[in-house]
């Protein structure tokens, strides 16, 4: 059997669906001591192994059990592209067929360096991951919602996309901010994040992650209940309810008061400032009028504006707004006393910008590499 099938066999199971505790119990089970759990994390993380073969301290049975029963292998990367001289990478990674046999499921993963003095070596390297395949939320502007909603990602399925990247150098940052939304895939998101923050796992700084959410009230609530210290990035995009809705049709239950409330207890509960991203629309959503009621709404508590300037991903009738439109919308809002930045846009040229990943280009990325 080729490696490509036996990564594909579905009576394996993913060992990194398990978390810590559940794979040790699995392991006690099998009459092997309590430390083996993190010794196998420890390959996986520490080591990058890809295969139990590689675990060399384990005694061969063991190995051979192992590989018997769970796979560790790395999703096939189907295409790479670089961009801005190669700080940005993006990589589009098969998932392989569901249990229920289809195939065809891919995922978009980004990894951007950032060296500030220079020295040819990063300071910092954040991984954008996504949660799911397509997104059922709709957002008018984003080319994700507009695919549409095909399936959550597993926690092992989220991890690979970190472990890729985490392969080659260090990965520093984390946030979830790629294709679907964390929060409506709260169990394997949280589960993800439990892996690639514990020293066993990938001992990322809790305080480096930052989990974006179109805004589901009942899910910042209960993540801000998990003793996470992470940050939380909450999309708002309008000064008022009724554009809101207009923008993210599936809003229509939340009001903005409602998740500047959820903001606040999450402050309060986490000790962590919260973001509000707002993609800036042309003659949509960026009136200076419309940043002094944004202002207006929430004023008060320890919050900062992220203004995304539009990516056009998503269709032809909404427009990126002029340079002179951003900066003003951003002057009102400092003016009106609110911490406020533009984000700073990296891999447009391959389409890749984190939360912008576009449809079109999986399907010319997956094109190039059928010739
Ligand atoms: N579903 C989550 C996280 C993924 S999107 C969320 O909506 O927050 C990450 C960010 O990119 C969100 O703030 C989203 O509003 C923004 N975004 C999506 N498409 C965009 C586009 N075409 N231009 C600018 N920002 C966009
Ligand atoms: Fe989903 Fe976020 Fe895109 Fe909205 S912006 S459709 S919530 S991925």
């Amino acid at each position: 059997m080729s490696a490509g099938l036996a990564e594909y066999d579905l009576n394996m199971r993913p060992l990194l669906d398990l978390s810590l505790e559940a794979l040790a119990a699995e392991l006690a089970t099998w009459g092997e001591p309590a430390y083996r759990a993190r010794q196998i994390a420890e390959w996986v993380f520490r080591h990058g192994a890809t295969d139990f073969e590689a675990m060399t301290p384990l005694p061969p049975a063991l190995r051979a059990r192992l590989a018997e029963t769970f796979t560790i292998a790395p999703l096939p990367v189907i295409a790479n592209r670089a961009a801005d001289d190669g700080a940005t990478t993006k990589a589009l990674l098969d998932l392989g067929p569901t249990p229920d046999g289809r195939t065809g499921d891919a995922v978009e993963t980004v990894r951007m360096d950032y060296d500030p003095d220079d020295d040819g070596e990063a300071d910092r390297t954040t991984v954008c991951v996504s949660t799911q395949v397509g997104c059922a939320m709709g957002c008018r502007f984003c080319a994700t919602g507009q695919q549409g909603f095909t399936r959550n990602l597993s926690p092992s399925e989220i991890i690979a996309q970190v472990l890729h990247f985490s392969r080659e150098r260090r990965v520093t940052n984390l946030v979830f901010m790629g294709m679907g939304e964390p929060l409506a895939n709260y169990a394997s998101t949280v589960a993800a994040i439990r892996w690639l923050t514990r020293p066993e796992g990938l001992d990322l700084r809790q305080r480096g992650i930052t989990v974006s959410t179109v805004g589901l009230v009942h899910g910042i609530d209960r993540l801000s209940r998990e003793g996470l210290q992470i940050g939380l990035t909450i999309s708002l995009h309008a000064p008022d309810d009724e554009l809101r809705r207009q923008l993210i049709p599936t809003s229509a239950g939340t009001t903005i008061d409602e998740l500047v409330e959820a903001a606040r207890l999450y402050i309060e509960r986490c000790g962590r400032r919260v973001t509000f991203a707002y993609a800036l629309l042309d003659r949509v959503n960026d009136e200076p009028e419309q940043a002094r009621a944004l202002a207006r709404r929430i004023r008060g508590i320890q919050a900062h504006v992220n203004l995304i300037p539009y990516n056009p991903t998503a269709g032809p009738d909404l427009r990126r707004p002029s340079r002179e439109r951003v900066r003003a919308f951003l002057h009102e809002l400092q003016a009106a006393g609110i911490n406020a930045t533009v984000r700073i846009e990296r891999g447009v040229e391959i389409a890749a910008a984190c939360g912008q990943l576009r449809t079109d280009v999986q399907r010319a990325s997956m094109m190039a590499v059928d010739l």
